[in-house]
């Protein structure tokens, strides 16, 4: 067993996205000293925008990169679901007086915010550093051959962690047959008409949905998504025609697609437990889930604070695992299966969609559930001002 003792005690993190910053910047606070190990040679990430609710944004604050996150953010004043027809199934106010906060970003911003804020708490980070393992006793295994020993190990190094396999956790990882690309694009005024230019929009025709997402004063998010066996939409560059054809309505839009774009498909991870002796596991690596509610990176950032203030509570690392788990994993096992569910109308339909989504549209009790993680406080936050 590790007392806490006058010496600061030490972390090794494997993965330097959000999950990984977002924990070692919490850590550093608390006095540890830390490492991070990203495999990638810099720090920089793709091109795409990123939703951030008021859960995350919260986190944000409480480790002092809520400013640099949010400078230029998007705040947009709803968000509309709408069908084949382009008239609006379902629409979620937000931001206004009691709603739940949400801004949009690009995602470049947001790393970058976590790499400063670690910067500043005297997080050491390494690039072209790969992890390939870990032992329970507290050492981090390195592509190079070398071992690091710590009081705390993190694999957060996202949905293929190879810190998390070496353990053998996984409980179950499925394939949900679907996916998008992402791209980034100017904002042009022809996009949309000027009613919808500040909102949130997804547009569903069949099982293709197109995401319009405004990221900053100039910057559009675009996302395309489509089922895993959609073999001509889910070709990067987009096929405009194609795409065109489904969204006759945003004719304007298509034609300014560029080359550039990511393919990911959408996946769960569960794992029998979220660490093991002194290995923690979070991130997409221990509950990825599909981006329906926008919050894979929310429970990045809450888990990641949330086990920064439980290893700080106690003495002995395991245990404050254990409670960790026991404390965050509810959250987040709610927040992956609301998303999941929901992924389901993507198959659904045309007319049937409409109709449910209506009907579900009225109804406060499915709204709460699906603002639940939003609306939720945090471990180690406090309100917004
Ligand atoms: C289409 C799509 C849209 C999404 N939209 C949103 C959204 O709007 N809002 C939201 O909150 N979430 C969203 N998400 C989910 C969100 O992107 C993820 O949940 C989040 O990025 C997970 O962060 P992470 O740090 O766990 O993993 P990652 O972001 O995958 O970071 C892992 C890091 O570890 C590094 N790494 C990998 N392997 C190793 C290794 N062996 N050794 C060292 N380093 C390694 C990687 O290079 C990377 O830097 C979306 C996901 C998808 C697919």
């Amino acid at each position: 067993m590790m007392q806490k003792s006058g010496a600061a005690r030490r972390a090794e993190i494997a993965g330097a996205g959000i999950g990984g910053l977002t924990t070692a910047a919490a850590l550093a606070q608390r006095g540890w000293s830390v490492t991070v190990h990203e495999r990638a040679p810099t720090l920089r990430t793709f091109g795409a925008g990123i939703y951030i609710w008021s859960n995350g944004l919260r986190v944000l604050q409480a480790i002092g990169a809520y400013d640099q996150a949010t400078v230029g953010a998007h705040i947009g004043p709803q968000f509309h679901t709408r069908d084949h027809n382009n008239t609006t199934m379902e629409e979620i106010p937000i931001n206004g007086p009691g709603d739940a906060r949400l801004i949009t970003i690009l995602r470049e911003q947001l790393i970058n915010s976590l790499v400063d804020t670690c910067r500043r708490s005297g997080v050491e980070i390494l690039t072209s550093s790969e992890s390939v393992g870990a032992t329970p006793e507290g050492e981090l295994l390195l592509a190079d051959g070398s071992k690091r020993k710590a009081d705390l190990i993190v694999g957060a190094d996202g949905i293929n962690s190879k810190v998390r396999d070496s353990l053998d956790l996984m409980m179950y990882r499925k394939h949900l047959g679907y996916g998008a690309i992402r791209m980034l694009i100017s904002r042009d005024d022809g996009d949309v008409p000027a009613e919808d230019r500040e909102r949130y929009i997804e547009y569903f025709t069949g099982s293709r949905r197109i995401l319009y997402t405004p990221a900053s004063a100039t910057d559009l998010y675009v996302a395309l998504c489509c089922a895993a066996d959609d073999a001509a939409a889910l070709k990067v560059p987009a096929d405009h025609k194609l795409w065109t054809q489904s969204f006759p309505h945003l004719a304007n839009l298509v034609a300014r697609f560029g080359d550039a774009g990511r393919w990911d498909a959408f996946e769960v991870v569960k794992l029998k437990k979220w660490s093991k002796g002194r290995v923690a596991i979070l991130g997409d690596a221990a509950h990825a889930m599909p981006p329906y509610l926008g919050q894979g990176g929310g429970c990045a950032l809450m888990n990641g604070l949330g086990l920064a203030a439980a290893v700080d509570e106690g003495t002995d690392v395991a245990h404050s695992l254990a409670d960790w788990e026991a404390r965050e994993r509810p959250m987040t096992e709610h927040t992956q299966d609301t998303a999941e569910r929901l992924g389901d109308m993507n198959f659904w339909p045309d007319d049937v969609r409409s109709q449910v989504l209506k009907i579900t549209g009225q109804s406060r009790e499915i709204g709460a559930e699906r603002m639940k993680t939003a609306r939720h406080a945090p471990t180690a936050t406090v309100p917004l001002p």
